[in-house]
């Protein structure tokens, strides 16, 4: 059994700690909080053990009277692996803390690449990561994209890629920053980090990105163009995508016009309404002058989450990525 510390239980790591403990090869050592407030509550309910991710804030959640069970340290000494789920940019400091407990670590896309030897998504270079003592799952639009271009270039040769990013303002929950009253270029000298990002995981792709954040909080559109370098019938795609248990394909005929219809199809059907999936529109896939066109719809809170499932076996040397990715989509119910 190979045990699990999530440190940082927000938006990714409380979807990732209930991922890995769906897992009969894995189990949930504990997961940490900064704050008492309704999440660190939840987790205990759930049956997770609890700790202060800063050791001097311990007090406050006993204060709280929440059940903490020690700090970092003390769930670092009793984990295989930890996933730093903290936000952006805290896990470079949290490394230091892992290294010195000896602990394997996957860090998310908030963090830079260089914070580990592997920008990851399973379907693209699980190899590359099997044995690594650090891994970063990439961010949800890089997942996104990376895991379709993967899917292209397994049916026919490709050029240039170009893709704009449509993004999310904010998560749902975030009551800090709210949605905007405006389509805001991000950033407005071009290109966007993303196309970057992707040759993270795949360096041979000619990808080049450029980004919007729009009022919304819901989904990233992503409007992709292949130059291809050889036939493919859109017929092929659709097929290998319908196949493909990591994509979802939509189409309008069956009510998916928006983002907004896709995230309520989610909430009737999935748990909180993730989708795991690319959710690519089928109707939009188009080519044209040895161009491939299409839409697709990426849920940025839920997106990674098989990602970080398979980055933790690949981590402990399992070698098999076909056979991870398998029992992780088994295990979803994809
Ligand atoms: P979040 O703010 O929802 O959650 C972060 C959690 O970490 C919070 O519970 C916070 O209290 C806790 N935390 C704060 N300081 C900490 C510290 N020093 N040590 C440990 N935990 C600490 O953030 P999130 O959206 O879950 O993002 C986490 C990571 O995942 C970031 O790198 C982000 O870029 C990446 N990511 C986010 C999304 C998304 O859309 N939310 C998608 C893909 C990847």
């Amino acid at each position: 059994m190979i045990k699990v510390g999530i440190n940082g239980y927000g938006t990714i790591g409380k979807r990732v700690a209930d991922a890995v403990s769906l897992q009969d090869d894995m189990e949930v050592a504990g997961v940490t909080k900064t704050k008492p407030d309704f999440e660190a509550e939840n987790a205990i309910k759930k049956g997770y053990r609890l700790y202060s991710a800063i050791s001097e804030r311990l007090e406050v959640f006993e204060e709280k009277g929440l059940k903490v069970e020690g700090t970092l340290g003390e769930l670092l000494e009793r984990c295989d692996v930890v996933v730093d789920c903290s936000p952006g940019g805290y896990g470079a400091k949290n490394k230091e803390i892992y290294e010195r407990y000896g602990v394997k670590a996957v860090f998310q896309g908030g963090e830079k690449k260089n914070i580990a030897p592997v920008s990851f998504v399973a379907s693209c270079n699980y190899e590359k990561a099997v044995g690594a003592d650090f891994i970063r799952v990439v961010s949800c639009n890089t997942t996104g994209m990376s895991r379709l271009i993967r899917i292209v270039t397994s049916l026919v040769d490709i050029g240039r890629v170009r893709a704009t990013v449509v993004r999310r303002a904010v998560d749902p929950k975030d009551d800090r920053k709210g949605p905007i009253n405006a389509i805001t270029p991000n950033p407005v000298s071009l290109p966007s980090h993303h196309g970057v990002d992707v040759q993270s995981v795949m360096p041979d792709v000619d990808i080049v990105t450029t980004a919007v954040k729009v009022p919304t909080t819901l989904m990233h559109l992503h409007s992709m163009n292949f130059d291809l370098k050889g036939d493919m019938r859109e017929q092929d795609l659709i097929e290998v995508l319908r196949n493909d248990a990591r994509m979802m394909l939509i189409h309008s005929e069956d009510g998916f016009t928006s983002t907004a219809r896709i995230i309520e199809y989610a909430r009737e059907v999935r748990d909180r309404g993730d989708i795991w999936e690319n959710c690519v529109w089928e109707d939009s896939i188009s080519v044209y002058g040895g161009e491939l066109y299409l839409f697709q719809a990426i849920h940025q809170e839920a997106i990674v989450v098989p990602e970080n499932v398979d980055a933790i076996r690949a981590l402990m040397g399992f070698e098999d990525g076909d056979a991870s990715i398998e029992k992780t989509n088994r295990t979803l119910g994809l």
